[in-house]
């Protein structure tokens, strides 16, 4: 099965989750953009490979990105790298671009040397201009692990998505932003605040910076256990006055 062919840049959320939940059919970070055939994942986080494999045929995608190295945004690169190995005769290959040390972790969590290399050919992020196909990928480093990234996608017309992976510094993302844009944003802690020892947003951080750099609507996601979506919303429309939403998994938006 072929991904259905696309006109326009368009965000699936495949999953919306943080670290831990109780919520059932939570399911760690994913999120996939495509434009016409152009497709690419941006992290794949715990239980997001059945969602991203009954959204698309997985091994279609043309690259997946991986915006840091927390298991939350990574583990089921595991999982696909079986299905690529497994389902074709011979094995196909995904591009997979992410923080240095991916090949070894999950090497490693097998103890099994060459176990990624198989099916998953990964290379580094590089901050800067990547154009994969029609979609054109910017990545800025943000504070969180010490080699973290957020990401812009935009298609042919300019018209982005900025993806904040997780950040403990909403100026960070800055850079990214253009006018118009929309911003996908985490907001582990809510209405907040951050605890001092945790390096996310929370929602005042993110609406703020929303109003600032002019975006044209705010997609929230990675909220924690424990926070209430309401008021997590609430403290964002406080600072920004344009479309506000906290994402689900399935929720598709045209970008
Ligand atoms: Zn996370
Ligand atoms: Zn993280």
């Amino acid at each position: 099965m072929a991904a259905d062919p696309q006109t326009d840049l368009t965000l699936d959320v495949i999953g919306a989750g943080p670290a831990y939940s109780d919520r059932p059919g939570s399911v760690g970070a994913s999120y996939l953009v495509r434009d016409g055939a152009t497709a690419i994942v941006l992290d794949l986080g715990q239980g997001s490979f059945p969602r991203l494999a009954s959204t698309l045929e997985p091994s279609s995608i043309d690259a997946v990105l991986i915006s840091h190295l927390h298991p939350d945004h990574f583990i089921d690169l595991v999982a696909f790298r079986h299905y690529l190995r497994w389902q074709f005769h011979p094995p196909r290959h995904v591009r997979v671009i992410a923080p240095e040390g991916l090949e070894h972790r999950i090497d490693a969590l097998h103890d099994e040397p060459g176990f990624s290399a198989a099916t998953l050919d990964i290379e580094p992020i590089s901050t800067g201009v990547l154009d994969i196909d029609r979609l054109r990928v910017e990545a800025c480093r943000v504070t969180h692990t010490a080699d973290s990234h957020a990401f812009r996608v935009s298609g042919p017309d300019g018209i982005g998505l900025v993806y904040s992976g997780d950040c403990g510094r909403a100026s960070d993302l800055e850079r990214l932003i253009r006018p118009g844009d929309t911003l996908l944003s985490e907001v582990s802690f809510g209405p907040g605040p951050v605890p001092q020892d945790a390096v996310h947003l929370d929602g005042p951080a993110g609406g703020a910076l929303a109003a600032r750099t002019e975006v044209g609507r705010v997609l929230l996601t990675h909220l924690q256990m424990g926070f209430d979506p309401s008021a997590t919303i609430a403290s964002v429309a406080d600072r920004f006055d344009g479309p506000i939403e906290l994402v689900d998994p399935g929720a598709r938006f045209r970008i």
